[in-house]
C-alpha cells in the first residue's frame, strides 16, 4: 500500500485574505482553464457595464495547452474581471469554483518533494510579508480543499543531485536542508549576503565529502555541517560597477529580470520564432546599462542612474529580517519533484531573485531620492519578485537554453551573483566569533 503524502505547512506563518487587490492588478498573465472560460461567454453580465463590449477572454499561444486567458482592463493591469469595489465578477455571479484555479489557490504554494507536500504562501501579498490573520496550522482542512495533496508517489528512497554528477540520498538531502534554514534564520546578525555564502561554502563542503566518502555523508553533515556553517566566510564584495561584473553573471541576472522588459502578454511558454526574438532583449538587459521601459516598476527606467544613486552601505535589519522569513518558508519551492533542479542550481536561482528583488527596491529608492534601502522598500521589490518572476515559468526553465541550466549549477557562479547588488558592508558576525589571533589575520 502506498504511503501518504503529509502537507507540511509553515508553522510559522499566518494568513487571511485583507482584500488589497493586489494580486489582482498585477502585469502577470492570468490563465483559466478553458471550460471555465466558456461558461463566461454563457452567462449575463450585463449589470458590469465594463465588460460590456468586451472580449471576455482571449486564446494565446503562449499559454499552455487546454487553458485561456483572461484580458486586463484597458491600459492598465487590473483583471478584466476585478469590479470598482474590489471584488471578483466571477465569483460574485457564478461562485468562487468558478474561478481560476490559479487564483483560487492564491496565495498558497505547494512544493511536492519526493516525500511530502511543503505548503508555503506567496510573499507578494502584504498579509504574508506582514504575516496577519490565523495561522496556517489552524487552516488544515480548508488548505487541503483547495490544494489536494499530489498523487506523486511517496519515495524516500531517492537520490538528489548535489550538483551534476553528485548525489545524495534523500535522509542526507533533508538533513543539509534543514542546516540551510539555519543558516538563513539563525539570530548572528549576518547580512542576506553572508548567509547565503555560508551555504555556498557548506554546499561545496558536502560535494567534497561526497567525493572522498559517499557512505558516510549523513553522518557527516549531521556532525558536521553546523560547526562548519560558524565559520568565518568573507563578505560578498560588490563590483566596482554593476556593469563590470563578469559577462555569465549578468546574463542570469538578464535572463531572472526578463519578464520586466516582456510584452504584457508573453508567459515564457515561447515557440523558437519568439524565443530567438526576446535574445536581444536579453542581451541588452544584460549590459546593465542604459534605460528600458519597466514593466515592474511601471516607468522607464535609468539603469546607470538607478545603481549609482548613493545609498546607506548596509541593508535596514528589518529588511534583513523580511528576507530571512521569505527564503525561510520558501527555499523548498526550488526542489520540487521532477523540475530534477540540482540543490546547487536551487540555491543559486533563490540568490539570482535575491538580485532581483535588490535590483527593483534600488529602482525605488532611487525614484523616492531615499538614501537607504527600508525594509518597505525590499517589501515592494519582493512583491513583485514574488508575483512576476520566482513563481512564474523562467527562460532557465527552456529546455533548448542548456546554457543557462549549465550556468545555474556553478557554485563559483553563484558566489559571484551574490555580489551583483550587494551593499558594501555585507557584514558577518562570525568573523567576530573568531579568536583574535586567527581573527587579526
Ligand atoms: S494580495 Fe493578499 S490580501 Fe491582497 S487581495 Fe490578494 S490575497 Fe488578499
Amino acid at each position: 500500500m502506498s504511503e501518504i503524502r503529509l502537507q507540511v505547512v509553515d508553522s510559522q506563518s499566518r494568513f487571511s485574505c485583507g482584500g488589497c487587490t493586489r494580486c489582482c492588478t498585477q502585469p502577470y498573465t492570468v490563465i483559466i482553464e478553458q471550460a471555465k472560460a466558456e461558461e463566461l461567454q454563457k452567462h449575463d453580465f450585463s449589470a458590469y457595464p465594463q465588460l460590456a463590449g468586451q472580449t471576455l477572454f482571449t486564446q494565446s499561444k503562449d499559454a499552455p495547452a487546454g487553458y485561456a486567458v483572461l484580458p486586463k482592463q484597458a491600459g492598465t493591469t487590473r483583471c478584466l474581471f476585478l469590479a470598482d469595489d474590489g471584488l471578483c465578477i466571477i465569483h460574485k455571479e457564478l461562485g468562487a469554483d468558478a474561478k481560476p484555479k490559479n487564483c483560487l489557490k492564491y496565495p498558497f504554494h505547494i512544493s511536492p518533494t519526493y516525500v511530502d507536500d511543503r505548503v508555503s504562501l506567496d510573499f507578494g501579498c502584504p498579509n504574508v510579508q506582514n504575516p496577519a490573520g490565523r495561522p496556517l496550522a489552524e487552516q488544515g482542512a480548508d488548505i487541503v480543499s483547495i490544494c489536494p495533496p499530489s498523487k506523486i508517489p511517496v519515495y524516500r528512497d531517492a537520490r538528489v543531485d548535489l550538483c551534476p554528477g553528485a548525489q545524495l540520498p534523500h535522509a542526507a538531502f533533508e538533513l543539509l536542508m534543514d542546516r540551510c534554514e539555519l543558516a538563513l534564520t539563525a539570530e548572528n546578525g549576518d547580512s542576506i549576503w553572508v548567509r547565503f555564502a555560508r551555504i555556498l561554502q557548506l554546499l561545496q563542503a558536502v560535494q567534497q565529502k561526497l567525493a572522498s566518502a559517499p557512505e558516510s555523508i549523513s553522518e557527516w553533515i549531521a556532525a558536521e555541517a553546523a560547526s562548519l556553517l560558524n565559520q568565518h566566510v568573507a563578505a560578498p564584495q560588490p563590483f566596482a560597477s554593476a556593469s563590470a561584473a563578469p559577462s555569465p553573471v549578468r546574463m542570469m541576472f538578464a535572463a531572472t529580470l526578463l519578464r520586466d522588459v516582456l510584452p504584457a502578454d508573453a508567459t515564457l511558454n515561447l515557440s523558437l520564432m519568439r524565443r530567438v526574438l526576446l535574445l536581444p532583449k536579453l542581451m541588452s538587459l544584460a549590459k546593465l546599462t542604459g534605460r528600458y521601459e519597466s514593466k515592474f516598476l511601471g516607468r522607464e527606467i535609468d539603469i546607470d542612474a538607478m545603481l549609482q544613486h548613493p545609498l546607506e552601505p548596509d541593508l535596514d535589519p528589518a529588511a534583513t529580517a523580511l528576507l530571512q522569513r521569505y527564503y525561510r518558508t520558501r527555499i523548498w519551492q526550488r526542489f520540487i519533484v521532477g523540475t530534477r533542479l540540482s540543490i546547487v542550481a536551487g540555491i543559486h536561482q533563490h540568490i539570482q531573485d535575491l538580485n532581483a528583488i535588490l535590483f527593483l527596491a534600488r529602482g525605488l529608492a532611487q525614484q523616492q531620492q531615499a538614501p537607504r534601502l527600508t525594509e518597505a522598500l525590499v517589501a515592494e521589490g519582493l512583491s513583485r519578485v514574488e508575483f512576476n518572476i520566482a513563481n512564474q515559468p523562467r527562460v532557465f526553465d527552456q529546455k533548448s537554453l542548456t546554457w543557462f541550466t549549465g550556468q545555474l549549477d556553478n557554485p563559483a557562479l553563484a558566489l559571484e551573483s551574490l555580489r551583483l547588488m550587494a551593499l558594501p558592508v555585507a557584514h558577518s558576525s562570525a568573523a567576530e566569533q573568531l579568536p583574535a589571533a586567527v581573527a587579526a589575520h
